[in-house]
């Protein structure tokens, strides 16, 4: 056998092990060492020994994300063709900086880039990127925004950095996700420009609270970011009110979709995010909703100008500028793995309608998921999943929450793998779906799985 196929070949072990293997890692540190040189070897080894020795080494610490009873975080599997185009990417070895180097990994980035604008409804002349994930896509669009609010007073944020320039407020839906703050630290902004809103309803903002924050600093450069799927409820703030509140004060409207944006994509499900269309930039994975392999993240910007300020680069032995767009001029990397090719695989084998239907089983089985746990004597429902989230908490028989320990004895019993997360104060397990290839039978062993737990512990 060469190389590959030994590659191919465990590959293919693993993937057909998903239905039947615990769901959660069970190796231990040691067991996932032993068949490694010990020390960095002296003299090299063959090939093919190398990936023998580094699949068994991987074996007993592979988590199942990749199949379908995986419900903690928010994590997706890859679909076939994704698979399948990550490894030609891999083959291929281009690097998708510039048109110059890799006309392949351009020009496929370019119909990737096209078809998503597409498939997420967002403006067809929209700029984008293909990062590592969400967090790189807030740090590369709020590096835009950065650019585009200080230019507003006169300041080049590109040749002066930030000191001197007028500050910089980032009004933030209370409920942010942590890649929003270390974005922002990231950018020299650092995490105590955030004013965090809330409003009358979970997790979302309140139009008279993003007023009052607007109102309290009117000259100041403004950044707003708000959320299209938070992760603990999937809530989406109100896009068609809060955009034109906070642009007509001279705001740059900045949203998380990591996974909410691909609600858009589907007619039954994209009213949870109306007018999400109307922001200035948007940050989401492919790596999540849309299923590829890691690592795939985009940004994308009305303000492709705004995007290009912010990133570009030249330098004498680059050659940018020609017919076909060069990535790196919306990107933070320099050299660059073809990333948007098994986003371009994904696109294409769902196809709209198969986008549209993936989104919505998720969906569908979430709820299922936490209709069928709350049915359970100790479970109570705490948020029924208006999109792919939910959230219910286990109690003892004398009133004690007991989430945490439940939610260990499901993850043990390896038929599911589920987390947890904190709401109103209180301890709760997360259900999250994400997968192309969950079905109604995942469904029924997790909720079986709970059944056990819960009554083992009871
Ligand atoms: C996962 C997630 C992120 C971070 O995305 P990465 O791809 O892990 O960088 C940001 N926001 C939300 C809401 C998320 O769920």
């Amino acid at each position: 056998m060469d190389t590959l196929d030994i590659a191919f070949a465990e590959a293919r072990r693993f993937l057909n092990s998903l239905g039947t293997r615990p769901v959660a890692a069970r190796g231990t540190a040691d067991e996932m060492r032993l068949p490694l040189p010990a020390q960095f070897p002296e003299r090299g080894m063959p090939a093919n020994d190398v990936v023998r020795a580094i699949a068994a080494a991987a074996e007993p610490g592979l988590t199942g994300n990749a199949g379908g009873r995986f419900f903690a975080w928010v994590k997706g599997g890859a679909l076939p063709s994704a698979l399948a185009a990550d490894i030609l990417c891999s083959a291929w070895d281009q690097n998708a900086v510039l048109a110059s180097t890799s006309p392949a990994g351009a020009v496929l980035e370019e119909v990737a880039g096209r078809f998503l604008l597409d498939a997420l409804r967002l403006p067809t002349d929209a700029s984008y990127a293909f990062v590592t994930g969400c967090q790189m896509a807030h740090a590369t669009a709020l590096a835009a925004a950065r650019h585009a609010v200080l230019e507003q007073k006169g300041w080049d944020v590109e040749a002066k950095g930030l000191q001197g320039a007028p500050a910089i407020r980032v009004l933030a839906n209370a409920h942010h996700h942590s890649s929003v703050t270390r974005a922002l630290r990231l950018l020299g902004l650092g995490s105590d420009c955030i004013v965090p809103l809330s409003g009358d309803r979970p997790g979302l903002v309140g139009p008279e609270v993003l007023r009052a924050a607007l109102a309290e600093a009117p000259d100041a450069p403004t950044i707003v970011i708000l959320n299209a799927g938070d992760l603990n409820i999937g809530a989406c703030d109100d896009f068609s009110t809060l955009c034109p509140i906070a642009q007509a004060a001279g705001a740059w409207v900045h949203v998380d979709g990591a996974f909410g944006l691909w609600a858009n994509a589907s007619p039954r499900l994209s009213a949870l995010v109306a007018g999400v269309e109307r922001a200035d930039s948007w940050a989401t994975d492919g790596h999540k909703w849309l299923n590829t392999p890691y690592d795939c993240g985009m940004a994308i910007t009305r303000h492709a100008s705004a995007h290009i300020a912010a990133m570009r680069m030249t330098a004498a032995y680059l050659t940018n500028g020609g017919p076909v767009r060069d990535p790196m001029d919306f990107t933070p990397e320099w050299s660059r793995r073809a990333r948007a090719i098994p986003a371009l695989a994904a696109l294409m084998e769902l196809g709209r309608d198969g986008l549209a239907a993936m989104i919505e089983r998720c969906c569908d089985h979430a709820a299922a998921i936490y209709d069928g746990i709350c049915k359970l004597e100790g479970a109570t429902g705490i948020a029924r999943p208006t999109m792919n989230q939910g959230l219910v908490r286990f109690d003892a028989k004398d009133g004690a929450n007991i989430s945490d320990a439940v939610i260990a004895s499901i993850n043990a019993s390896g038929e599911a793998f589920l987390s947890g997360g904190s709401w109103n104060g209180e301890r709760v397990m997360r259900i999250s779906v994400c997968g192309w290839n969950t079905n109604a039978n995942d469904v029924a062993r997790t909720v079986a799985a709970a059944r056990h737990a819960l009554s083992d512990m009871r």
